[in-house]
Parts: structure tokens; sequence; C-alpha cells
């Protein structure tokens, strides 16, 4: 083995020159220049997930699947584009950066805080006397990323009757993906060939946290928090625009347009598939840079705070763009915050609001409702004309009853 040992040198170090925060991480990455890669032989192919720092362009995206993990109240992504565009691979290749988060040990999924809400019988027999001596119910593990696949059928989503358990003992509800989906990622690929049922559910749970499975007479309730992240190819088949409204941001990614770049992300494809371990080690030490910030930003975001001054200007212009869900302005800030805190300030400035803006506002405004409401405004007036007058008799006469009644 005549590889290089990197492991052993401080990660800070081994970068060429320091970096302030998770934004210049991602730009300085980008353009950075790789020697060539000796061919690695004869070693069995491992799933090692591509650098995501070594995906070349690709900015917004890139930036939105961050924003996502620092911030999950930013209401997932949706990457829309066309095919060979990264998509996927970035979304897999967030694998190396995924934050640990505190998980029940229980089957039942009990947590403390169904005891601070519910007090002791909310949690399982088990779990009930662990608390009671003191012992933790949760423990830290890493988030995944759960994949749904496009054959997935709704009881595979939501859970459905464990035949095999049926057969032995008493029925049992097996859980679904939505459940494995707790506190983790989400991803749908070619989320607009979803059938109807499933994406419902889906977004059910993800608006809910939880969700419900009734099958005859077993009903179970499971948590179902996550980041949805959806992507999609608009040639293949339309969003409906309830669907399109529910995801918080929605990043285009388009092809690469500079030769150069084209170049560059084709020689670092092939680096990977002649030899992964190597090309991987080469973007380490910038990865484990990002994921610990990626820490430092999660534990920050809940302090971030929107001064007035700057929120006022960011919802007059939502509602000069004439956009009527509330989402818009929820996910921009959101989305701002987490900008904020990977750049390591408690506090929104406008320069935050603006770097996120075309991800939370885009595909927002409804050419239908514009021209619905439009349509509406004869009918609109008639009706203010019509109740300027109506009741004001009878509203006098009962005002008039009620004195008479006290005197
Ligand atoms: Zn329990």
């Amino acid at each position: 083995m005549t590889e290089p040992d990197l492991t052993q040198q401080e990660p800070k170090e081994r970068m060429a020159h320091p970096i302030r925060s998770l934004r210049e991480l991602v730009d300085f990455v980008a353009g950075k220049s790789l020697p060539p890669l000796t061919p690695e032989e004869g070693r069995i192919t491992e799933v090692l997930p591509f650098p995501y720092l070594a995906i070349v362009g690709q900015h917004e995206m890139k930036l939105a699947l961050l924003l996502g993990l620092i911030n999950p109240n930013i209401g997932g992504i949706l990457l829309i584009g066309p095919r060979g565009t990264a998509k996927t691979t970035a979304v897999r290749s967030l694998l190396d950066l995924l934050p640990q988060v505190d998980r029940s040990t229980c089957p039942y999924g009990c947590l403390p805080e169904d005891i601070e809400t519910g007090g002791i019988d909310a949690v399982c027999p088990d779990c009930a006397k662990k608390y009671g001596e003191g012992q933790p119910l949760t423990s830290p593990d890493k988030v995944r990323l759960i994949e749904l696949p496009l054959n997935a059928r709704i009881d595979d989503v939501v859970g459905g009757i464990d035949e095999r358990a049926a057969v032995h003992e008493r029925m049992r509800v097996r859980r679904g993906i939505l459940a494995q989906a707790d506190r983790n990622l989400l991803y749908i690929d070619e989320i607009n060939l979803l059938g109807d049922d499933i994406i419902d559910s889906i977004l059910d749970a993800s608006a809910q946290g939880s969700y419900t499975v009734r099958r005859g007479p077993i009903v179970a309730t499971y948590r179902s928090r996550f980041v949805l992240i959806g992507s999609m190819n608009p040639e293949e088949g339309r969003l409906r625009p309830q669907i399109l409204d529910r995801f918080g941001l929605r990043v285009l990614v388009r092809g690469l347009e500079d030769a150069s770049e084209r170049l560059e992300a084709y020689r670092r494809v092939q680096s990977y598939l002649a030899n992964p371990r190597q090309m991987i080690g080469q973007f380490s030490a910038e990865m484990e840079v990002a994921a610990s910030e990626i820490i430092s930003a999660r534990e920050r975001v809940n302090k971030v705070d929107i001064p007035d001054k700057v929120a006022n200007p960011a919802i007059k212009l939502v509602q000069r763009m004439g956009i009527d869900s509330l989402r818009a302005e929820i996910t921009w800030f959101e989305s701002a915050r987490a900008y904020a805190a990977a750049d390591g300030r408690d506090e929104v400035i406008m320069d935050d609001l603006k770097a996120v803006a075309p991800m939370a506002l885009r595909l927002r405004r409804s050419q239908f409702m514009n021209e619905y409401f439009k349509g509406q405004l004869g009918e609109e007036k008639e009706l203010t004309l019509l109740l300027g007058g109506f009741g004001k008799n009878s509203a006098s006469k009962k005002r008039a009853k009620q004195t008479s009644k006290k005197k």
C-alpha cells in the first residue's frame, strides 16, 4: 500500500488556506484542481459516496441541500432539472456530511418528550422503568438517507399488516418507510411519477410530523419527522401545484455551462471511478471541516433572529410578487436563518435573504389564481355593494331592543 495516510494530519492544516465558513468552503472546493490519480486495481467495488464538495458547479443545489441539513424547518427541497445533472449524486453524497440526532432506543419509539407532555403512561412499561431509574431513552445516532423506490406500494410507505407475524401471533403492523424516515432524510427521485395516494400520505406525514395507520382493528401511530428531498425531470411529467407548494426550496438544476467546468467535472468522475478511495482522500480534509461546520450551524440556528427591519421589506416583496402562500416567507426566513448560522452569525441580514430568495420564492406564483381572482373582481364589488345596505335596519332595531331591556 503506497497510499499516504491522510488521517494523521489535522484537517485544517491539510487545507491550502484557512476557510472561514461553510459558504467559503463550498466555493473554494468547487474551484480546486487535482493532481492525476493512479488507477486502483483488483479491488472489489464498495459503495463509497462521491465527495459532496467535489461536485463541480451547481452552487445553488449544493447550498440548498446543506441548508436543509442545518435547518429541517425549511420544509423540504425539490431539485428540478434534466437527467445527468448530478441531482441524485449530490443527494447520495450527503452521506458523509450527515450529523447525529438523538433517537429512541425503544421499538415503540418512546421519547422523554412523551413523558413531559403526557405523563409516565405515555411511554411503554420498559421505558417508564428506565425513566424512573434515570436511564436515557435515546442514544445519539447518525441521520440516515432513506430512498423511496418508485415502485413502492402504499403499504410499503405507511406500513401494513405483518403477514408472517399474523400467522403465529396476534396481528402486528409493520413499520413503513415513513416511520423509518423519522429524523432522517427521505429522498424521492422522479417524485412527479409517484401515485397520488402515496404522495398525499407522504405530504400529510411531513406536515404533521406523524401519521396513523388503520388496518382492520389495528391502529398504530408513528413519528415521521423528516427532511423531504425530491427530484424531478419536468420533461417526464408535471407536478401538481399543491405538491409543488409543499416544498420549501426549489432548485433549478441545469447542465454546466462553462466548458472548463465540464472538463473538470469529467476529470473528477473519472478519478473517482479509477480510484475512489484516493479521490475521496483528496477531499477528506474539507469534508471533515464541512461536517463539523454543519454541526455547529445546527446548534446555532435556533438562536438566529430576524429583526423587523429585515423581515418587513421581505414580506412586502412577497406581496409585490403576488404570492399568496404563507409558505413562501416561512421557507425564505427559515433558510435565511440557516444561511446566517452557517456564516456564524446570530442575526439575519439582507444579504442572507438575497442569497436564498430565488430558491424560496420561484415557482410560487400561480398564474391560475391570479386570473381567478381577477375574474372574481366583478362579483366581489357587487357583493360589497349589496352587503353595504344589508342588515342595517334589523341591526339598529336589535340594538334599540337591547337598550330598552337594560332599562
Ligand atoms: Zn418504549
